[in-house]
């Protein structure tokens, strides 16, 4: 999902290393190409520009420069200013699925791949966590959603919800509360309806349903290919009903990575998972670490 930023950084740190002693002058020309190559995978500029800035503050000092292996020690920074940058400096906490049955609203532009992270997480929630899941399709609009739900909640081995024609949006996340509670369920994973853009009778629907279940986490499902698109949307969802994280899905695409990037930083919300594909396992819990190792190769 980062070949091509990986790609240049690769190229700009194996110069670095090659050349043995270094001036701040390499370190400074070594960062602007940094610059261009998060610029370059969509990253947006503010979010590169802080970056590169707070690495040639730490990588121009005497310490790195006069150090034996000055290249390794820019990388090193490098490194761990990718995962300050992914992560924040909280770092990423557990989902809030303790105290059953546990509501997780999931939402997001139709087409996002809401429905199918849905799936995979409630899979992954099953099978890793051992949970009891139950989900439920809250998209009145379009019944091929729900029925969508329901073959994945089949070929998972998860209980969907039994679909009741007429209902509201908030009547269903009302007796999906009560289901849950009832069937004796860890968590409920409710999938809101999508529309193709933000409007407001989609933010309306979906903050009287976080009314009706006061969700403990709210999950955005964003398509990761959109970059920089990715991070506004994620943007306009939190300030209209708030929310607690994010899934980026196609990363398995050919996306450039900069949402990724970009989204801490930008929104203050932590990325909870990446989409690597169409199948219910391809849900890869995020983790900085691993992610800033795969970025610098
Ligand atoms: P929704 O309208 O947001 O509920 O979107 P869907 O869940 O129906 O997904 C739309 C399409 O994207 C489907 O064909 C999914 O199989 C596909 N999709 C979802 N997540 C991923 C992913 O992480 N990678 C890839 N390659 N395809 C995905």
């Amino acid at each position: 999902m980062f070949e091509s930023l990986s790609d240049r950084l690769g190229g700009v740190f194996d110069r670095l290393t090659k050349q043995g002693a270094l001036s701040e002058d390499d370190v400074r020309t070594a960062m602007r190409e940094v610059r261009v190559a998060l610029l370059e995978a969509d990253v947006s500029l503010p979010v590169a520009r802080d970056f590169v800035k707070k690495v040639t503050a730490k990588a121009t000092g005497a310490a790195v420069t006069k150090s034996i292996t000055p290249g390794q020690q820019v990388i090193k920074i490098v490194h761990d200013e990718l995962q300050l940058v992914l992560a924040g400096e909280e770092g990423i906490a557990p989902l809030k699925i303790d105290n059953p049955p546990a509501p997780i609203l999931m939402v997001g532009l139709q087409g996002s791949g809401k429905t199918t992270t849905t799936g995979k997480l409630a899979r992954r929630l099953k099978e890793r966590d051992g949970k009891r899941v139950l989900m439920a399709s809250l998209d009145v609009y379009r019944p091929a959603a729900m029925d969508q739900l329901a073959i994945l909640g089949g070929q998972i081995g998860v209980d969907t919800l039994p679909i009741v024609q007429g209902q509201t949006p908030v009547d269903i996340a009302k007796r999906a509360k009560t289901q849950a509670a009832l069937g004796g369920y860890d968590v409920y994973l409710l999938d809101t309806a999508g529309r193709l853009q933000i409007d407001q009778v989609l933010m309306d629907e979906v903050a009287q349903v976080h009314a009706a279940v006061a969700p403990r986490e709210t999950l955005l499902v964003v398509d990761g290919l959109t970059g920089q698109v990715a991070v506004e949307v994620a943007e306009e969802f939190d300030a209209k009903v708030g929310v607690t994280g994010v899934v980026l899905t196609r990363m398995d695409g050919d996306g450039r990575g900069g949402a990724a990037l970009s989204m801490r930083a930008v929104t203050g919300k932590p990325i909870r998972y990446v989409g690597l594909g169409e199948k219910m396992d391809a849900l890869e819990e995020f983790d900085p670490q691993r992610i800033a190792g795969r970025i610098l190769g």
